[in-house]
This record gives C-alpha cells, sequence and structure tokens, in this order.
C-alpha cells in the first residue's frame, strides 16, 4: 500500500508544520588536506580530497 496523506492540509496548517522544522546548516568538517570547512562523508570540493586520497 502507498502511503497517502488521510486529509488535505491547508495552506496555513501546511505553513506551520513547515514553520516548526528548522532548516539546519549541513553537517561541517573540516578537510583533511586544505583544512577548509566540507560536508562530512564528501569529497573536499576545493582539493578533491577524501580519506587521505586524491579523487579524480
Ligand atoms: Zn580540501
Amino acid at each position: 500500500m502507498t502511503p497517502l496523506p488521510k486529509k488535505r492540509r491547508s495552506t496555513l496548517r501546511q505553513g506551520r508544520l513547515r514553520a516548526t522544522k528548522k532548516m539546519s546548516l549541513p553537517d561541517l568538517t573540516e578537510c583533511s588536506n586544505c583544512h577548509k570547512p566540507i560536508r562530512k562523508h564528501r569529497a573536499c570540493p576545493y582539493c578533491h580530497f577524501y580519506k587521505g586520497a586524491k579523487i579524480s
């Protein structure tokens, strides 16, 4: 069965729900190579290093 909402949310309720869900910044860590703040579990976008090795 496909999960379906039982009732339509009004725009007011939808907005209220979205207001309670806090937008958070992505989990950041420091690049081991160039020490710039980067996303966790991602190759560094500046030097393309991940776990001490360069990603081609
Ligand atoms: Zn880097």
